[in-house]
């Protein structure tokens, strides 16, 4: 039987109706502006909540303007912690008093690995993968140059990610830490993180999952999974705008141990003492640094809000259904153009973003940018169609697969 387009919008449009989370999209800015057709980037830049705009004027006004320096007694002081407790428990699967937020995701894995290596003193190896973001490599790369540490490198399938197999192959009585993302940034590749958990915890090693393309897209339980340290954006499918601050989680057995390399006044054990001597702080608190971002990490919270309300089992199977409804618009669209599908086809092994690929896909992206068409390119050719659970429609995924359809065929 052969599906007609028409039957795709009627399709589309019953999706969005029958969705039990309709009332979300319009919860966001730009969710009518009709310059906007589709936007298919929510993975790596997530919309404003149309709260933010309020909460941020009225900080400026209220809180900063009005309280001044006693803004940080009353309130500011706490936050990174209170709203890393609500990241924790709405998103994280962690109970509270382990996850903190703070500096750049780049910056808190540097921190946290260098934390965890610590803690496998005479254990001289990494393991990592060849897929994984720029920046994880780039960091273990400086850190095992730093220690004199050997990096153990998994290659992964390009469809693909790393399973527990991949993992149980190279770790070993020398191995000190993994780190891998719990869902891959390009293919979407979505690993099992308790059993990998497993593997490394049987070879004595310790587990640091990179949660950026995962946290607020899929489900996660780092209590029960026992994963040891996490990180992750939360500009992505946090919604904190660009540059908000990344969250760090350590496992509450490690936290008493725990010592990362930055020692600053304020993840000290009472900061305002001013004292000689560096001692880290009771708990989470010892992640931090320097001060802390405050006006960067408001915005977090209403997206918070709105995961807390829906809760996270609505948030995935939204997720799985706009990503199934795109692969199979692919499918019938794309595939017969020449395009071939790079994430997962089992929902159960893909986060919340599908990456296609074709060799005019640069130019494509760029013209599709002009038409308010908003995926995203990664190389070598590569779209990412990246559905924002929240606030993405099924009538988007339709109008973006279409576009992309258009284009390929002007050509
Ligand atoms: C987006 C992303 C980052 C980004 O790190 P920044 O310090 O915020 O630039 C890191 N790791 C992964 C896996 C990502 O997807």
């Amino acid at each position: 039987m052969t599906t007609t387009p028409v039957d795709f919008a009627t399709h589309a449009q019953a999706l969005d109706e029958a969705d039990p989370l309709r009332d979300f999209p319009g919860r966001f800015l730009g969710s009518d502006d009709p310059e906007i057709v589709a936007y298919l980037d929510g993975n790596s830049l997530g919309r404003p909540v149309k709260a933010s705009a309020d909460r941020l004027a009225n900080f400026v006004t209220e809180m900063w303007g009005g309280r001044l320096i006693r803004g940080w007694d009353e309130q500011w002081f706490d936050l990174p912690v209170t709203i890393g407790e609500r990241i924790g428990t709405a998103v994280l699967g962690a109970a509270p008093g382990q996850t903190t937020i703070g500096d750049s995701t780049t910056v808190l894995l540097y921190k946290i690995a260098r934390g965890a290596l610590a803690l496998r003193q005479g254990r001289t190896e990494i393991v990592l993968d060849r897929d994984n973001f720029p920046t994880d490599r780039y960091l273990l790369e400086a850190i095992a140059g730093e220690l004199g540490l050997t990096l153990r490198w998994i290659e992964p399938e390009f469809t693909g990610g790393v399973t527990a197999q991949d993992v149980a192959a190279v770790v070993s009585e020398r191995t000190a830490l993994v780190v891998l993302s719990h869902v891959a940034y390009r293919s979407g590749y979505l690993l099992d993180a308790q059993a990998i958990c497993a593997v490394t915890h049987d070879a004595g090693a310790l587990l640091l999952l990179d949660l950026c393309h995962s946290a607020g897209a899929v489900e996660i339980e780092l209590d029960s999974w026992a994963v040891d340290f996490a990180v992750g954006c939360t500009y992505k499918y946090l919604n904190g705008g660009p540059g908000a601050p990344a969250f760090a989680y350590v496992r509450a057995e490690h936290l008493a141990d725990f010592t990362q390399p930055i020692w600053g006044w304020m993840g000290r054990e009472s900061p305002f003492e001013m004292a000689q001597g560096y001692v880290p702080a009771e708990g989470i608190r010892r992640v931090i640094s320097g001060t802390p971002a405050i006006i960067g990490m408001l915005p977090i919270q209403d997206m918070l809000d709105l995961i807390e309300e829906a809760g996270m089992p609505a948030v995935r199977e939204k997720s799985v259904a706009l990503t199934e409804f795109a692969l199979e618009l692919v499918q019938e669209w794309l595939v017969p153009l020449g395009v071939t599908v790079s994430s997962p086809t089992d929902s159960a092994r893909r986060g919340g973003h599908v990456t296609i690929d074709h060799p005019e896909f640069r130019d494509v992206t760029a013209r599709l940018w002009q038409r308010g068409i908003i995926p995203d390119f990664r190389r070598p050719h590569g779209i990412r169609i990246g559905l924002s659970p929240l606030s993405t429609t099924y009538a988007e995924v339709l109008a973006g697969v279409a576009a992309i359809r258009d284009e390929l065929g002007k050509h």
